[in-house]
């Protein structure tokens, strides 16, 4: 029906129309590319927020065999 569908391509780190990557490597469809485009904001938003949310780190008592100590993957 729409023809107009924008998607934010995880791959390419930009927005693509209709035509573009599989929609499993891509964020959406959004009726607009500005929505698109806000699309990988947001999501970066949420993980900032995952990152600095005390309930996510992993120092608490009797957590396994403590070979995982929460260093960020980057
Ligand atoms: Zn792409």
């Amino acid at each position: 029906m729409s023809e107009n569908e924008y998607w934010f391509c995880l791959t390419h780190h930009t927005v693509e129309g209709h035509d573009g990557c599989k929609n499993a490597d891509r964020l959406g469809p959004y009726s607009s590319s500005e929505e698109a485009s806000r699309a990988l904001e947001k999501v970066q938003e949420r993980n900032e927020a995952w990152d600095n949310d005390p309930k996510w780190n992993d120092n608490g008592a009797g957590s396994g065999d403590g070979l995982s100590d929460g260093t960020p993957d980057s």
